[in-house]
């Protein structure tokens, strides 16, 4: 009998017969809250009704209108609408199919425009499983370990992750731009650095707002050395934040943005945005691939992006993102195995940790697998694997908010009592 690979590591043993907004519904007839959209890609929630028409419509039209020999309707409305949404400036598109691919496209052009070699990247950042994507990727060894060599010429420097160092904020925030600074004099001279390599808040990294004064240092840094500033908004894209871009929490602009999952709630697409002269400086053809910028996924992209404006999404995601917030800080002081609880919008971060803040892998592991069993479905992140992440669609209800903190205290008190039991 031929299996799927033992590689695969699935976070629930849930098989899937459909699912609707909020709601996945197993081939066993059992109901689960969906506070993991994919790995935050449903944005509008699973099979919401324009989207799946206008990829029904697609379909019936055509399917794969292969984007380097003819064009197509769809990509072209696509880039209109989401010329709409993107930073002044970035009036120029590439469509590729995942993330990763959108990542390495990325590099290369900050590569090829600047004639520099290398990136710095940030302490947790994730950024794919492709080999390149991989090596720019600092958020667990599990990533990049058994498979070097790995791209040369990237460099990691500090990210300002408080909760982990102990300190405040500012302090946090001071620390890593001056670790910034030492390894642009130490190890990547600034005429040697080609791109900073940034998300607008850690995803598998650990759920993680990049403070916005560090994101603004990054920027002031790039244009005084004509370095090129990346914002990777794979995941923090699309209204996820409470912001359409999560970078927008910030005055900070990116001068290549990268976006995927939640910008066609489920069908692959990926792009990069530039200022037209920066992607002129790309080398010509070096940009292409077979799949990229598929009509279907387009289509839903369209759809995609009409819905977060015609059902205030974005807002929605704040609203709920708020509340949630609100309810896990509640649980908190009734669990002291919660460390920390943060994020921005509906990307919230859960951080299992014992009172001198050791990370509890332990715990974080047990919750998220006892949350399935109390009808809600949620993910763990972060290097040391202790947080729960929650990213309901951003359609969700402030009733189904309420139910997901019922569910998920209910796991956390469950496990709670069976660690207790066993001490
Ligand atoms: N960048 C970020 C910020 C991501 O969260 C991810 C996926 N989790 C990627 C890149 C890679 O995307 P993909 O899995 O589609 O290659």
């Amino acid at each position: 009998m031929t299996t799927l690979s033992p590689l695969l590591k699935q976070a629930t043993p849930v098989v899937v017969d459909h699912a609707v907004g909020s709601w996945i519904y197993g081939t066993d007839g059992a109901e689960y809250l969906d506070f993991t959209t994919g790995i935050g890609v449903t944005s509008t929630g699973h099979c919401h009704p324009r989207v799946v028409a206008a990829a029904q419509e697609q379909c019936g039209k055509i399917i794969h209108a292969q984007n380097t020999t003819v064009m197509h309707q769809p990509l072209l409305e696509l880039t209109d609408k989401l010329g709409e949404k993107l930073p002044a400036g970035l009036d120029s598109v590439f469509y590729a199919n995942s993330g990763s691919e959108a990542v390495e496209a990325s590099v290369r052009l900050a590569r090829m425009a600047t004639g520099r070699p290398n990136i710095v990247v940030f302490q947790g950042g994730f950024h794919g499983r492709t080999v390149a994507a991989a090596s720019l990727t600092t958020a667990g060894t599990r990533f990049s370990a058994g498979f070097s060599p790995l791209m040369a010429g990237v460099h990691m420097s500090a990210f300002p992750y408080a909760y982990r160092y102990g300190w405040d904020e500012d302090t946090a925030i001071d620390f890593a731009l001056q670790e910034l600074d030492y390894l642009l004099t130490t190890r990547t001279a600034p005429n040697d650095t080609a791109a900073f390599l940034i998300e607008p808040a850690l995803g598998d990294g650990g759920y993680l707002p990049t403070p916005p004064r560090f994101l603004e240092g990054l920027r002031e840094r790039a244009t005084t050395h004509g370095i090129v500033l990346i914002i990777d908004e794979v995941q923090a894209g699309v209204g996820r934040t409470g912001k359409f871009w999560g970078h927008q929490h910030s005055t900070a602009t990116p001068d290549i943005l990268i976006t995927a999952k939640g910008i066609a709630s489920g069908f692959p697409i990926s792009a990069i945005a530039a200022s037209t002269e920066l992607m002129s400086k790309g080398w010509p053809g070096s940009q292409g691939g077979t799949y990229g910028g598929n009509a279907v996924s387009a289509a839903a992209g369209v759809a995609t992006l009409a819905v977060v404006d015609d059902e205030n999404l974005v807002e929605n995601s704040r609203v709920r993102g708020d509340e949630l917030q609100a309810g896990l800080k509640e649980i908190q002081s009734r669990f002291p195995a919660i460390g920390d609880v943060r994020g921005w919008g509906l990307m919230q971060g859960i951080e299992f940790s014992t009172a001198d803040r050791t990370p509890d892998a332990a715990m974080a592991a047990a919750v998220q697998q006892e949350t399935t069993g109390h009808g809600l479905l949620t993910l763990t992140c972060g290097p040391q694997g202790n947080v729960v992440r929650l990213i309901p669609a951003l359609v969700v209800t402030a009733d189904e908010i309420a139910l997901g903190l019922q569910r998920f205290e209910a796991a956390v008190a469950a496990v709670s009592e069976r660690t207790l039991a066993k001490a």
